[in-house]
């Protein structure tokens, strides 16, 4: 999937999780503001392996950065789209979560941070389930999964499928969640503005 699908599940996934979570804490702004970001870097995370994806151009020396680490992961689809790379992102993540907050005095709750980037990096692998190229989930054996199982009722990324049944389909299902759930999204922003 291109960059701007895996940005929408991921935000889709975000909004499940937010709508479904049996509790939840007071949400601050920064945090909000935060949680949105890691959940958006976390979409693009896994593509770190493909020179070209949208993750290396949200960088200024990212694509030149990109030829010096991306032949070290070991090509695209490999370790940072398994379920393996899942857990060792995850901690790298909290390290440098925890690293920043050390230095940064910024009042977030970072546990929720966390969170949304993991949901990011899931609804990726997710999302990159029903392409033609399918998922190394158990790297480092070379198994790629993909759903449908049958690789030629997949679908290719980027292209019309996508572009016309995936992506508006998914806004969609965004937008009923958050319609259908009005209120407990204005619960969220009056708390967060410290408002009613
Ligand atoms: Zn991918």
């Amino acid at each position: 999937m291109t960059g701007r699908t895996h940005d929408l599940a991921a935000f889709a996934g975000l909004v499940i999780a937010f709508l479904y979570a049996p509790i939840l804490p007071a949400l601050s702004l920064s945090t909000v503001i935060v949680a949105f970001g890691a959940n958006f870097l976390g979409a693009l995370f896994p593509d770190i392996d493909q020179p070209t994806s949208d993750f290396w151009d949200n960088f200024r020396l990212g694509p030149f950065v990109a030829k010096v680490i991306v032949p070290a992961l070991g090509g695209h689809r490999h370790i940072s789209h398994s379920l393996a790379g899942v857990v060792l992102i995850g901690v790298l993540f909290r390290l440098g979560l925890n690293l920043a907050l050390k230095y940064v005095l910024i009042d977030i709750n970072s546990e929720i941070v966390w969170n949304a980037f993991m949901i990011g990096v899931v609804s990726h692998l997710v999302m990159d389930l029903p392409t033609k190229e399918g998922v190394p989930l158990l790297w480092p054996f070379d198994w790629k999964f993909g759903l449908p199982p049958w690789k030629a009722l997949r679908i290719t990324s980027g292209k019309s499928v996508e572009k016309f049944i995936v992506f508006p389909g998914l806004l969609m299902l965004t937008g009923y969640l958050l319609f259908v759930n009005q209120e407990r999204v204005l619960e969220l922003l009056k708390t967060m503005l410290k408002i009613g």
